[in-house]
């Protein structure tokens, strides 16, 4: 029978009780029984074996074996940094970006972006697809997408990243000469930025360069303001074979 994964915030052995949405899904939707097995991981890294012990409409029991860190997930993290986008085109970035391994989203409102903020029920829904195809892919970290920031307040230093890379049409290096210099180390995080469809102005690449970023050539054709962030996630992480 296939094991269920279920979203356990603050994950521990024993029984424990769920309630809302997660029962809901695991009793009416996927109609679990006692016995039935389960794997319940807590969206920061940890995933514990278990299996249902009571169900009733709106409560459902798991018993679980201690948890372990899961080994579903990249050995450094990825930050995807991607200007705002008109209608919803940033849930596909989310979700493929998701299933590619990425931990962390950032929405950013920059010059030529065409849409200047970011409404909480978007943001709220983002979040929902972020969980959802962690679940799907089988992740035990659901990545963290951030309320929308201003371009200028992206670094390589506060955003805690050892390399920054920023997508541009007009750069000269290619992401395989920047990891020959900076090949990643377990543990290391890098934050890759991508810009609106309008693409970033010469003044913010180099404000941006300023701080730290490194341009990065992504190919002699323009990719699409949704395409190119989950071409750079795909080129990183499926490499890694982990
Ligand atoms: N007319 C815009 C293109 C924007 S494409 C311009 O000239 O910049 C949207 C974003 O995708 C770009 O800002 C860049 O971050 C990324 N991108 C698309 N194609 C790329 C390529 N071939 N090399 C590097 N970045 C690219």
């Amino acid at each position: 029978m296939r094991r269920h994964r279920v979203f356990v915030r603050n994950l521990k052995a024993g029984t424990v009780a769920l309630l809302g949405a997660e029962a809901h899904h695991l009793a009416q939707v996927l109609r679990v029984g006692p016995g039935d097995p389960v794997r319940a991981f807590d969206g920061a890294g940890l995933e514990a074996e278990g299996e249902v012990v009571a169900v009733d409409p709106v409560r459902v029991e798991l018993r679980l074996e201690p948890p372990h860190p899961s080994d579903a997930e990249p050995s450094w993290s990825l930050t995807l940094a991607v200007g705002l986008l008109k209608g919803d085109k940033l849930s596909d970035v989310i979700r493929h970006g998701t299933e590619l391994g990425v931990v962390r989203f950032i929405p950013f409102v920059s010059r030529r972006g065409d849409v200047p903020t970011l409404s909480p029920n978007k943001l709220a829904r983002w979040r929902r697809v972020a969980q959802e195809a962690a679940k799907q892919s089988g992740r035990s970290v659901v990545p963290d997408v951030t309320d929308a920031t201003p371009l200028k307040d992206l670094d390589p230093a506060t955003l805690g990243a050892d390399l920054g890379l920023v997508a541009d049409p007009r750069a000269d290096a290619t992401l395989r000469d920047h990891l020959a210099v900076h090949t990643p180390a377990d543990g290391a995080s890098l934050c890759c930025l991508t810009g609106p469809e309008g693409g970033f102005t010469d003044e913010e690449i180099v404000m941006l360069r300023d701080k730290g970023f490194r341009s990065v050539f992504l190919g002699g054709r323009i990719l699409r303001a949704e395409t190119a962030p989950v071409a750079l996630a795909a080129a990183l992480l499926v490499p890694e074979g982990r």
